[in-house]
């Protein structure tokens, strides 16, 4: 099965993470919210409550109030009837009972029979009554006063509208007393009272500023009403039953909240602020959630980022502790040794990759690392093994690995894979061995026909030579003469076969001599190598070859058999480029000795002139380019040799133009000390 990357896994796991975060931070949001209504409502209701219950104690003693005033009247009626004032004292006593009692709107003496006696008014206001409306009431009156006297006490009325001159009016109760002397009823003392005056007079003061307060029917309707309240405020309401004999009332008491309504009470108002105070922490803690969320984010898109980075890398990467473990490796170092990289990880010297006939030669490499002694810039070149066996050459690049307090913690490796690149410097190598192959090839072919040429001269003077000897030795007359001729002959015939042996063995060596191995050679030798050959064609094409061979020359390390051939090369274009009838200075010469420039001191400089057509601007450009040629039998492969060859020493080919005519050649060695 295959591992999900770290990085999508990574990833996966964050967005779950942050799905699940994001519900639970709005569940909680909800609970708090929920939480903080259900505080503020509870709070309100309680607050709410507390006042209704509040309304109804009020409402309880104002009806307890309004009782015993009512006794207080009853008792000070009944002490009044006591006296046994006459009409006179009686009606000022009552005048002055007016001025404490305020609700009474008349004071009433009847008979036994109910006939009014004596009636005093108000002198606080306006008389209530006309005889109209006084005689509309009487038979109420009359039932009320039949009921005191069944019940030996006092008794009231139901309320009844007293309509006023002014078009409004009032309701009104009476209160019918009977006066007893000797427990016999001799009549009635009535009472009439305003509903409003009673409510203002006795409650008024105490409850009237903050409430409503009314006499009600049982249906509702309201009868008298103190106080009055803002339509806007909130209403609480309480009604309490005053039980009178004869009648009963219902009081009812609106009230209202003291306080605004939002913020009614100090508890409500501290549990919203604390609501207010939870809702902003929840905010910041929102905020800050937020805030990490994306630098988490942020973090795991640069850790997705450096991992993609890492995993599409072709170079290995490998980290190595203080101590030499391996502490991380990327998946192309994992390719490039096809090991996993939990094989890896953990391991130290000798690692799984090393070639086992190595192991010594690179634990002594990595103790100098771990000693603390860094290791090249250009990097290094190691053979790593891979898993299956197979060996490859890789590319080291080592640095300090600097954590981020400047210290260092072990070492950072890059490796390359330099196998691809070896076959193919080794194909081109092989190539270029194959392409100079062909172009000695061609050269053995035109010295072939060269030696053909050239061996005829020797060979035809051998012969003659041979002939003429033959001729002495048969018409031989005095043997001293002969004898002398003789030795003359064989002497040239020697010669001339041994000069032949040279080119012979001149064009064997050269094309014997195919390995590459350098070796340190005398420059001079050198050119006494290549000289027969070079001779060659110079007689043929007129040419006079000079040579100059500085004394004391350093021994060049070198490819011999190339190196001549870069000269035979060289000499040949040189007498290639006189062989024109236009040409009558016809001279090649051959120089060596040590290279001028400071930068190639130590370096041995041949140089090959000629006094030829020279190189125009146009065979320039190409001139180094392969089977470029101006000749009818030429390859163009000389000078592109010759340069690669030079190149590969180390060294440099180049060409000046020479006035008034002709080019020179020259090109570069190291010396064997140089090297
Ligand atoms: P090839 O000799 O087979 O033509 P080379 O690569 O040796 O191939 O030379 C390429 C061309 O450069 C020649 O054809 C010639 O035109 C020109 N060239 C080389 N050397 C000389 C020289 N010394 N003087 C003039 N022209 C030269």
């Amino acid at each position: 099965m295959k591992h999900k990357p770290f990085w999508q896994f990574f990833k996966s796991a964050t967005r779950s993470f942050t799905d699940r975060r994001i519900s639970l931070w709005i569940a909680l949001v909800g609970l708090v919210v929920a939480l903080l209504v259900t505080l503020v409502w509870l709070a309100g209701r309680y607050e709410a409550s507390q006042y209704q219950a509040e309304l109804d104690r009020d409402t309880a003693d104002a009806v307890s109030d309004i009782r015993g005033s009512l006794g207080r009247h009853v008792l000070s009626l009944q002490n009044l009837h006591a006296k046994g004032l006459p009409p006179k004292l009686w009606a000022s006593e009552v005048r002055n009972m007016f001025n404490l009692n305020r609700e009474w709107l008349r004071v009433e003496r009847r008979d036994a029979q109910g006939l009014v006696v004596q009636g005093i008014d108000s002198p606080l206001r306006e008389p209530v009554f006309n005889s109209n409306t006084r005689m509309n009431e009487q038979a109420e009156i009359i039932q009320t006063c039949l009921r005191a006297k069944r019940l030996n006490g006092p008794a009231y009325s139901r309320s009844y509208f007293v309509p006023q001159n002014n078009g409004l009016g009032f309701e009104v109760i009476e209160m019918c007393l009977p006066t007893l002397e000797s427990g016999i009823p001799v009549g009635f003392v009535l009472v009439t009272y305003g509903l409003q005056d009673i409510l203002a007079s006795q409650l008024g003061e105490t409850y009237g500023r903050r409430n409503e307060i009314s006499f009600i029917e049982s249906d509702g309707t309201r009868l008298a009403i103190h106080g009055t309240l803002p339509r806007s405020r909130r209403l609480f309401s309480a009604t309490q039953l005053l039980d009178l004999p004869g009648n009963t009332l219902v009081l009812r008491m609106d009230g209202r909240r003291s306080a605004p309504d939002v913020f009614p009470s100090i508890l409500p108002a501290l549990v919203t602020a604390m609501s207010i105070a939870l809702v902003s922490v929840l905010v910041l803690l929102v905020k800050d959630s937020r805030r990490r969320l994306k630098a988490e984010r942020d973090l795991a898109d640069a850790l997705a980022f450096r991992k993609a980075m890492e995993d599409s890398l072709v170079t290995g990467l490998r980290a190595r502790d203080l101590h030499g473990r391996i502490t991380y490796v990327n998946p192309a170092f994992c390719q490039m040794v096809g090991f996993e990289a939990e094989q890896l990880l953990g391991k130290s010297a000798p690692m799984p990759y090393w070639p086992p006939e190595m192991v010594g030669e690179y634990q002594q490499r990595q103790a100098v690392r771990l000693a603390g002694n860094a290791p090249p810039r250009e990097g290094f070149e190691s053979v790593f093994v891979r898993q299956d066996g197979t060996r490859f050459p890789v590319l080291i690049f080592e640095a300090p690995l600097i954590n981020v307090l400047g210290k260092q913690t072990g070492w950072m490796s890059a490796f390359l894979d330099v196998s691809e690149q070896r076959r193919i410097e080794e194909l081109s190598r092989a190539s270029q061995e194959r392409l100079q192959a062909t172009a000695r090839l061609a050269t053995v072919g035109e010295m072939a026909s060269l030696l053909s040429h050239e061996l005829n001269q020797p060979l035809s003077a051998i012969s003659s030579y041979a002939t003429g000897s033959l001729n002495l030795i048969q018409q031989a007359q005095s043997p001293a003469e002969t004898l002398g001729d003789l030795k003359m002959a064989l002497e040239r015939i020697s010669e001339q076969a041994s000069r032949a042996g040279k080119v012979i063995n001149s064009v064997h060596d050269f094309v014997r001599r195919r390995d590459q191995d350098r070796e340190v050679v005398p420059p001079g030798l050198i050119m006494d190598a290549v000289m027969p050959l070079i001779q060659l064609q110079a007689h043929k094409l007129h040419v006079k070859v000079a040579t100059r061979i500085d004394e004391g020359l350093a021994p060049v390390l070198c490819d011999r058999t190339m190196v001549e051939q870069v000269l035979l090369n060289l000499a040949r274009n040189g007498m290639q480029a006189m062989d024109h009838p236009d040409c009558q200075d016809r001279v090649l010469s051959l120089q060596v000795k040590r290279a001028a420039s400071s930068l190639s001191h130590g370096w041995i400089e041949f140089s090959v002139s000629d006094l030829g057509v020279g190189i125009s601007d146009d065979i320039e450009k190409q001139l180094f380019t392969p089977f470029f040629t101006t000749k009818s039998e030429g390859m163009g492969l000389g000078l592109s040799l010759c340069r690669t060859v030079v190149e590969q020493h180390g060294g440099h080919l180049e060409f000046v133009r020479q006035a008034p005519n002709g080019t020179l050649f020259r090109f570069t060695l190291p010396t064997a000390s140089e090297v």
